[in-house]
This record gives C-alpha cells, structure tokens and sequence, in this order.
C-alpha cells in the first residue's frame, strides 16, 4: 500500500510517503511445519524397520545364531523389508501428487468397473481374514485420472478388509444422483473412535500404532485418499463408531472440471 502525504522541505511543497507491505505469511508458514514434521516422521518410519533389519541380519552374520532361528530372522528381515518398501511406494504417490502437473490425463472413469477390478486383488487378504467383500450399485462415471481413483479405491477397500473382524463384511457401493457419484465402502470392523476421525487423515496417523503394524500400514493411505479426492473436487466423509464398523463416502460433483 502506498501512503503519501504532502510535506514542506524548505519552503517547497512535496510529496512524502512510504510503502507498506502487507503479507500474510500464516499459511507458508502453516506448509513449511507440515514438510518438517513429514521430513521427521518420514524418517522415523524409516529408521524402525532399517535398525530392524540391521539387528537380524548381524546376528545372522555373526555365526551366533542358532541355526533353527535362522529362518524366523529371515523372515523377519523379509517383512520390515516389504513395509518399507510399501513405505517408499506410498511416498513417492503422495508426492506424486503434489506435483498436480505431473499427473496423467483425466478421462472417464466408470467407478464400478474400477471397484469391480479391484476385488480380485485384496481376494487373498480378505480370504485370509475371511471377510467378504460385496459391490453392489451401477455404472457411474467421473471425470478423473484413473491410477489416481484406483489407488484411492483400493486403499479405502483395503483399510476395510484390513480393519474388519474375522468373519466380517464389506460392503461397496457406487450411486449416481443428480448432481453426484458417491462411492461407499462400510465395514463391520474395528471402528474409529470419534477423538481419532479428523485425524485419521493425516500423514503417519494411526488409532493404534501396534495393530497397524501388525496389519502392515504405512498410515498413508487415508492421507493419498484425502489428497486424491481433493484433486477431483471430491469430499470424503466418515461415520464411524468403535466395533460396530466405519463407512467411507468419496462423493464427486458431476459438475466438476479442473482449471486448465
Ligand atoms: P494404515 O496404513 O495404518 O492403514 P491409513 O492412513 O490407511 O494407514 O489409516 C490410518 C489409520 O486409520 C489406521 O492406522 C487405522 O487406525 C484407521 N483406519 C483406517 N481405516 C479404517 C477402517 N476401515 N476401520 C477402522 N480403522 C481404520
């Protein structure tokens, strides 16, 4: 804003003013805690499973092991292996998606032949859990870039099966309205306590770091759901209650395009 006032330097008249800038810094302040605090977390996700296969795979160098524990420590190695590179795969989606420029073109996606080529794929996780996974609902198509949907599809699947009690279900639905496709995933699962699900959402954020562990997570796949939706113009909704199961609705706007 420029502010100027006329003054009188000796005996002539001028104009005297100063520049004010104004910035609201608040929220490049807000992203530059958002990437230390990812930075920090990244690299204690890291950090577990490494130190992990450092402890096993010295033991096993060392000659000390006895050698019916051998195949337990390879085993071991094997799956902080995998979470990590779960982990490093999760990463590079999130900052795929960061950089909106880079991202594939957009086409119609029909969300049902999306979801119905999903199931195959979590069939052996859900059979070992023996859920069942059911779709029901039509054809509906959105405007979108296809690995994107697929990605946030599977994960919301994923997390249904995953999160589910033995002998549970999950139920997939894709609805057209008027102005809308929703897709729905609800479980008969575990359940978020209601303190957890805003926060669900953020990078790295677990209800219970030990069973998320045990069922392999990386606790990014809520956070690439939320920012996958975002890109579509899409909102996510919750409803949840602990033990009786959560349901997820993605709902897309028809209307939706994104600025070129
Ligand atoms: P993770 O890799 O740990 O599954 P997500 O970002 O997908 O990470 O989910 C974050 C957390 O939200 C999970 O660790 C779990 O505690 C909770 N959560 C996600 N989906 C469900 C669900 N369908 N039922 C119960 N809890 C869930």
């Amino acid at each position: 804003r420029l502010l100027s006032t006329p003054v009188t330097v000796a005996g002539e008249q001028k104009q005297a003013g100063m520049v004010v800038l104004l910035l609201d810094v608040t929220a490049r302040q807000q992203a530059e805690r958002q990437r230390r605090e990812f930075t920090a977390n990244v690299s204690h996700e890291l950090r577990t499973p490494l130190t992990s296969i450092a402890g096993y795979s010295e033991i096993m160098a060392s000659g000390l092991a006895k050698p019916e524990d051998l195949r337990g420590f390879a085993e071991k190695i094997h799956g902080e292996a995998s979470r990590l590179i779960a982990l490093v795969n999760d990463i590079m989606e999130l900052s795929k998606l960061d950089e909106k420029a880079a991202l594939p073109p957009r086409e119609n996606v029909d969300l049902f032949d999306l979801c119905e080529k999903i199931l195959p794929r979590l069939k052996p996780e859900a059979e070992s859990r023996k859920v069942l996974i059911e779709l029901t609902g039509r054809r509906a198509c959105v405007w979108g870039v296809r690995p994107l949907l697929d990605e946030m599809a599977f994960n919301l699947i994923e997390n249904a099966v995953k999160y589910n009690r033995e002998g549970g279900s999950v139920l997939v639905d894709v609805a057209e309205g008027n102005e809308t496709v929703a897709l729905t995933v609800q479980d008969t699962g575990i359940g978020i306590p209601p303190e957890h699900q805003d926060r669900v959402f953020e990078r790295f954020y677990r209800v219970d770091k030990s069973h998320s562990k045990e069922t392999g997570g990386t606790g990014l796949g809520l956070a690439i759901v939320k920012h996958a939706a975002a890109i579509h113009g899409a909102s996510v909704e919750l409803s949840s209650a602990p033990d009786s199961g959560s349901c997820f609705t993605v709902i897309f706007d028809k209307e939706f395009h994104a600025p070129a």
